[in-house]
């Protein structure tokens, strides 16, 4: 690879191409036919999904966004509750707890798997709540709601401590949605089943994206809801489709929120692909680890041994991620900031009242986490020149 060719940091278009002649076949079924709401390309769709992730039931929707307020909603989330998620996520997870009229509150992520730290979820549920005698809920002593569901979010492509997380919301009676919109196929080894288990098949439900840049991405919006519970699952095909299990019978008002065949024709195709996609994403984790190794000054993803990760991401952190943002820049290499500013200092959340300092780890991770190019088709040349780039902007850093 030349020395100044640019290294993107996602490339959406090579496996397209790759995949053209399919995807185009799809297209045409699907104007032969003119299924283009529901049918048998949906119900494909989800049978082969369900299975990928481990799960009985898969629902298709329309988003991400609706993947993980749906579930909230037909597992019981009501008006008033709290729900509570981690600051270091995109906004879709608060969004979706929001317009399910719940409350998102937040605990801090753990500084080295940047997901929920089940110690401060521990805290949370223990003392800053209390288990009302009468009606057996736990109630936020200072917010006096409702707490009635947890939503870990398996950022980057990593599972979330599943274990410790689940049993605190047995203990409490919480219902437990997964934000694995960045972990399609992520994989965590439960110690008290002592097996791996896939993202997505933990809690009550989880959540996915098939926005066109994750891990398995749409031609355009597409979402896709995971769950053991047929209840469930029967509830929130009826909260995608106006409420109504039977057309015009509507039990409740629902959502349009159901997902296109032809996104879901699109997907089978894609989801052929995926395990593939998946090891060399997990492939070039490995050479940019070991690159890394011999940079100092860069901290990379640390996976604990009950994690097997697919890499929806490659964050790593520096001091000076400003000045190496703009050092790989000038050498025609992208990169992004997963994400920038925690939700709880957004301005959309400006009237709770939450203030610098509230959640430390979320912010001082904010200010250093820097996302490396990372894609199935990404060459360990491109890598290595990364690699050599950081370290010239590292060994200048030290001299400073
Ligand atoms: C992408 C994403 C979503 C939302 O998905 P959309 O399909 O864009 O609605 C939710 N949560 C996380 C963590 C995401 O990365």
């Amino acid at each position: 690879m030349s020395n100044n060719e640019k290294i993107p940091f996602l490339d959406l278009v090579t496996p397209h191409k790759e995949l053209e002649q399919e995807l185009t076949a799809v297209f045409q079924k699907v104007i032969t036919t003119a299924g283009f709401v529901g049918g048998p390309m949906v119900e494909n769709f989800e049978k082969e999904f369900a299975e990928y992730c481990d799960a009985k039931y898969c629902v298709g929707v329309a988003s991400g966004t609706d993947a993980v307020r749906f579930p909230l909603m037909a597992a019981g989330v009501k008006q008033g509750d709290i729900v509570v998620t981690v600051p270091h996520t995109f906004i879709a997870t608060t969004e979706a707890i929001s317009q399910a009229g719940a409350t998102p509150d937040f605990v801090d992520i753990d500084e080295k798997t940047y997901s929920m730290d089940v110690e401060k979820l521990k805290n949370y549920l223990e003392r800053e709540c209390y288990q009302d005698r009468e009606s057996g809920k736990l109630m936020h002593r200072k917010h006096r709601a409702p707490v009635t569901a947890i939503v870990p979010v398996h950022i980057y492509g990593q599972c979330a401590d599943m274990d410790p997380i689940l049993e605190l919301a047995a203990r409490y009676n919480l219902i437990v949605v997964e934000d694995a919109c960045q972990a399609h196929g992520a994989q965590y080894f439960s110690k008290k089943e002592n097996r791996w288990r896939t993202a997505g098949s933990m809690g009550h439900a989880g959540a996915f994206s098939f926005y066109p840049g994750k891990n398995l991405g749409a031609c355009g919006e597409a979402g896709a809801i995971t769950t053991n519970d047929e209840a469930l699952a029967k509830r929130m095909k009826t909260i995608r489709d106006h409420g109504q299990a039977k057309k015009y019978y509507h039990d409740i008002e629902g959502y349009n929120g159901r997902l296109d065949a032809l996104q879901a024709g699109l997907l089978s195709v894609k989801l052929r692909r995926l395990a593939e996609w998946t090891k060399q994403r997990q492939a070039a984790a490995a050479e940019y680890d070991r690159l890394l190794a011999k940079v100092d000054g860069v901290v990379a993803p640390h996976v604990p041994e009950w994690s097997r990760p697919v890499y929806h991401l490659y964050v790593v952190r520096v001091a000076d991620r400003e000045g190496l943002q703009k050092h790989l820049a000038e050498a025609k290499i992208d990169t992004g900031i997963h994400y920038p500013i925690p939700l709880h200092l957004q301005k959309a959340y400006e009237a709770r009242g939450f203030k610098n300092g509230d959640f430390p780890v979320t912010e001082k991770i904010a200010l250093e986490i820097v996302s490396l190019p990372m894609f199935p088709q990404l060459q360990p040349a491109a890598q290595s020149r990364v690699v050599q780039t950081i370290q010239e902007f590292s060994a200048v850093g030290a001299s400073h």
